[in-house]
């Protein structure tokens, strides 16, 4: 079987959020390969204990990538601080001779972003809406990388690693079977409180559940990577709380058009045309949103990803930027508005001097008690799954079992459907008892 069609049907897809299956992006020719091991927001800890545990299981997968993309450059990105990552890669590469270089990034958020991340490496900027590959690279997520190593040794993805921190007694990095409740993963932490918030994710760019009560039918996915366990009252929580409605009005009324947040966006800093502060000044403008003239304002909305810098950190007065252009980039997406794309963006003079600390942020965050806690690691064997059929970009996965049946971890029980999809398999040996509704739910025993 050739590489590809292993990775594919192991049903391996972007491990670090996005989904987007591997098989896919990795039937493309290249001359650069990334591994992406810079755990780019703050606290997050499962990507560098995979570094440290299993150094050598990544170059194999980091190899098989760039063979399969003929890649003639290897590159481990990583930021400088991980010292015992550093050194677990380093040993794996002495011991092995893989032709792989690691690539030492200062701390700064967000470095992990694609397009940050290979403009720091290449020294170019990829074009607007573009991707890696426009300019000569492929980049994986670190987890994808164990998978594809997985992949091609017949082991199909069932098992996330996934770390639990913040408000709890035991920091913990879980190695979790897909599908697991995420109340039975939180009890492995202890959380303090008795009410909490949980960002899955991480707290920049993660999706925020306020009340635990709402985490009620969430499960581990093959993208979750963390869980970040707060008190409900905290800053976080009670940002994420506030209305588009009143983000418009401050943003109308408090905008100082010092241009801090601009200044400090790191995509505007790799020369995509992103304008913060000028599409706060035009908010009140809202209905010209069609007109011609201020397309370009509100168009620069597109070239946003969503980072959060402009108004977690730049923004003297606490508005909000980020979501402003999110709202916009609805707007034009509802309208079908587009503005043309830059082809041939050039980041600017001297980037590395904009870059924001990843230790300020923490602090500027209230996040800083909960800085470098050390994670246990625990193996998660729970007596039930609930697993999606859909945990990827693109077309759910078909479901291929039904009540009764009997699988073991690793049995195929979604499959692709389509060229952007992803097969699914168990992630338990058990019994089928629910195959509805776009989930398979599996509980451990034997079938009657
Ligand atoms: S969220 Fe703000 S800082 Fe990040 S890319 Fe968008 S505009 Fe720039
Ligand atoms: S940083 Fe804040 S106050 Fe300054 S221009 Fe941007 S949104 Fe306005």
């Amino acid at each position: 079987m050739e590489i590809l069609e292993m990775i594919e049907k192991a049903g391996v897809v972007g491990a670090g959020g996005a989904g987007f299956p591997t098989a896919v992006k990795l039937a493309a020719k290249a001359d650069c390969y990334i591994v992406n091991a810079v755990e780019c927001e703050p606290l997050i800890a499962s990507d560098k204990y995979l570094c440290r545990t299993h150094a050598k299981e990544i170059l194999f997968g980091a190899l098989t990538a760039a063979k399969t993309i003929g890649a003639s450059r290897i590159v481990i990105a990583l930021k400088k601080t991980y010292r015992e990552e550093i050194q677990s890669l380093e040993k794996a590469i002495a011991e092995t001779k893989a032709p792989v270089e690691l690539f030492k990034l200062a701390p700064f958020y967000p470095a992990g972003d694609e397009q940050t991340l290979v403009q720091a490496i290449l020294k170019k900027s990829i074009p607007e809406g573009g991707l890696p590959l426009d300019v000569g690279a492929v980049v994986n997520n670190v987890a994808s990388v164990y998978n594809i190593g997985q992949a091609v040794q017949g082991k199909p993805v069932t098992h996330k690693i996934l770390s639990i921190v913040g408000e709890v007694a035991k920091p913990v990095v879980l190695t979790v079977p897909i599908g697991t409740a995420l109340t039975d993963c939180l009890r492995r932490a202890r959380p303090l409180l008795k009410e909490y918030a949980v960002i899955i994710g991480g707290p920049m760019m993660g999706r925020l559940v306020p009340e635990k009560e709402h985490l009620r039918g969430e499960v581990v996915t093959k993208t979750t990577g963390n869980l970040l366990v707060l008190p409900p009252d905290h800053y976080l929580v009670r940002h994420a709380a506030v209305p588009i409605e009143k983000l418009k009005k401050q943003a109308m009324t408090a905008c100082l058009q010092c241009r801090m947040c601009t200044d400090l966006c790191p995509r505007h800093n790799i020369g995509h045309r992103i304008d913060p502060h000028i599409i706060m000044r035009n908010a009140f403008k809202e209905n010209l949103l069609d007109d011609n003239a201020y397309l370009k304002a509100f168009g620069e909305a597109a070239n946003c990803c969503s980072c959060g810098v402009c108004e977690m950190y730049a923004c003297p007065m606490g508005l909000s930027p980020k979501r402003m252009n999110d709202y916009f980039k609805g707007q034009l997406k509802a309208k079908g508005l587009r503005l043309e794309r830059n082809q041939n963006p050039q980041a600017i003079a001297n980037i590395e001097h904009r870059r924001i600390p990843t230790e300020r942020l923490v602090a500027r965050l209230g996040l800083s008690q909960y800085e470098n806690q050390r994670v246990t690691p625990v193996n998660v064997d729970p007596k039930k799954v609930k697993i999606p059929l859909s945990m990827h970009i693109g077309a759910p996965a078909v479901c291929v079992v039904k009540k009764g049946d009997a699988v073991s971890c690793g049995t195929l029980i979604g499959e692709k459907n389509g060229k952007i999809s992803a097969n699914i398999h168990s992630s338990i040996d058990g019994v089928v008892v629910q195959a509805e509704q776009g989930y398979v739910e599996i509980r451990k025993g034997e079938a009657k």
